[in-house]
């Protein structure tokens, strides 16, 4: 048995036994489902854009997702002349969308976080849930995005400096020592937990080489252990997702069973029925199976689950499951506040740098300096202590000194201007779609220059990055690690 390969990995023979096992009457339509090519999506940035207008923006074949607002999945072909790849679209540069599986797009769905909410999102990188659950937030609140892992906490703040959120804190920590500082602290917890990524192996034939059940259990461990941090995190009263992308009932239904037995103060949340959400499998937990503790399947009901199945749905496949802390009576605790140091030459360069510059309404006493870097904290930013952080807010902008007067000066970050609109930078210059290429290509600016400071390049409206315009030419400010190469 095995579908069918070209020049791709077969499908495990172990993990097809199981499947067509568990499966049964299903399990041809399943397996057919690999002859067919991998869906691909966006979500909308509902912080720059609506969902109307980027519909007419793109001009891609967009069809809705049926279980998020802002989702679509993209159909290739069809189109005469070939398009940009959507990754590579000016609009993708300027944060209007991010390329998401359409299975992932249901996970935020669910945990449902509400502006003004404290949301942790647990395993971050590289930012797909992050950046949906700042759009939930509408700049409002506090999202801290954790990635355990340093090679992936830079794409992970990347992406959400593209999105543009205000709000964001990026940090690099384990879940132990998260939940030693900050127990009971936020509203929801999201884990998004590695897993062995079954609802992948369409996707990333590659990733097939690396299953085995032998990671599946073992993928089974780790997940349990976060969880047991994540727990700590949450206040009373409040939520805890978990998701992963694969099938593996251990990862899934066990996962969530054998927490519940070690956690009774948390049961499970009802998750709302929307076309293509399947039920959890409860049945599939083996009540007789060694792995798992007798009477755990019971504990379970099927429609408390959510899974999401290639051969069902528009999407690679998914499994979602929200608890909330029904015990502890205690408030959130009182967290000491992140300290705001902001030296008098750094607050002087930064008003300087906003009087000269900007359009934008920033209260001052959220401008914090950490090294010789000015960030925007979120409102009410607690202490990190020893804690790893990459950035503790909106990341403005850097100081560096003034070779001639050896006084600070502001060089505006690009996530500073991936948060502003052209209209809160005083001088703002328009491109067409070639000349926003060759910008984001690090090419010189040909365009005639205006008024002496920095401007904000912008694409049909949607900033791009700095410019600067200096002795009569206006400058690229394009980030190079960002630079496109020229085709
Ligand atoms: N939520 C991300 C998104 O939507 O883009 C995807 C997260 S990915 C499925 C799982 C993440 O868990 C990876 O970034 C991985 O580095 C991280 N991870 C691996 N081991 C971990 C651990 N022991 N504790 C916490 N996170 C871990």
């Amino acid at each position: 048995m095995s579908a069918k390969t070209a020049a791709q990995p077969p499908l495990p023979e172990a993990f097809l036994q199981r499947m067509q096992r568990l499966l049964a009457g299903e399990f041809d339509d399943f397996l057919s489902s690999y002859d067919l090519p991998a869906w691909s999506g966006l979500r909308a940035n509902t912080l720059k854009v609506s969902l109307e207008r980027l519909q007419t923006l793109l001009p891609y074949a967009l069809q809705p997702v049926p279980w998020c607002a802002e989702g679509f999945s993209l159909s290739s072909g069809g189109q005469e002349t070939p398009l940009p790849a959507p990754g590579k679209h000016p609009f993708h540069a300027a944060g209007l969308y991010y390329l998401h599986d359409p299975s992932a797009m249901a996970v935020v769905e669910v945990l449902d976080p509400q502006p003004g909410e404290r949301i942790l999102d647990l395993a971050a990188a590289p930012g797909g849930k992050s950046t949906h659950i700042a759009a939930r937030l509408q700049q409002r609140g506090l999202l801290v995005c954790n990635e355990i892992h340093p090679s992936r906490i830079w794409e992970l703040a990347q992406n959400l400096e593209r999105w543009g959120a205000h709000n964001a804190i990026v940090c690099n920590e384990t879940p132990e020592r998260l939940a030693s500082h900050f127990p009971g602290f936020f509203d929801r917890v999201l884990v998004d937990a590695p897993c062995s990524g079954e609802g992948l192996f369409r996707k990333t034939p590659a990733s097939r080489k690396e299953w085995s059940l032998a990671v599946v259990q073992s993928c089974a461990l780790r997940q349990s252990a976060i969880l047991d941090q994540a727990a700590r995190l949450v206040r009373p009263g409040g939520r805890l997702a978990y998701s992963t992308c694969t099938f593996s009932p251990e990862e899934n239904e066990g996962v969530i069973a054998a927490f519940l037995q070690r956690h009774p103060g948390f049961q499970l949340a009802q998750i709302a029925v929307a076309p293509g959400l399947s039920p959890g499998r409860p049945e599939w937990l083996s009540p007789s199976a060694a792995a798992h503790p007798p009477g755990m399947a019971s504990k379970l009901e099927a429609r408390s689950l959510a899974r999401i199945w290639p051969h069902l749905s528009c999407a690679e496949g998914h499994f979602i499951a929200l608890l909330q802390r029904m015990d502890g009576t205690q408030p959130s605790l009182k967290t000491s506040i992140f300290p705001r140091s902001l030296p008098g030459e750094s607050g002087k360069a930064w008003q300087r740098f906003a009087y000269e510059n900007l359009r934008y309404e920033l209260d001052a006493g959220r401008v914090a300096q950490v090294g010789s870097y000015l960030y925007a904290l979120p409102e009410d930013t607690p202490a990190f202590g020893s804690l790893k952080l990459i950035h503790p807010g909106w990341w403005l902008g850097r100081l560096a000194h003034s070779a001639r007067s050896g006084l600070p000066r502001v060089e505006p970050s690009h996530a500073l201007a991936l948060g502003l609109q052209p209209a809160g930078c005083q001088r703002s210059l328009p491109v067409d779609y070639p000349q926003a290429q060759r910008y984001l290509q690090g090419e010189m600016l040909a365009v005639q220059p205006g008024e002496e400071g920095w401007l904000l390049v912008n694409f049909n409206g949607y900033t791009l990055g700095w410019g600067k315009c200096t002795s009569g030419r206006v400058n690229n400010h394009y980030p190079r690690g960002l630079r496109t190469p020229a085709v």
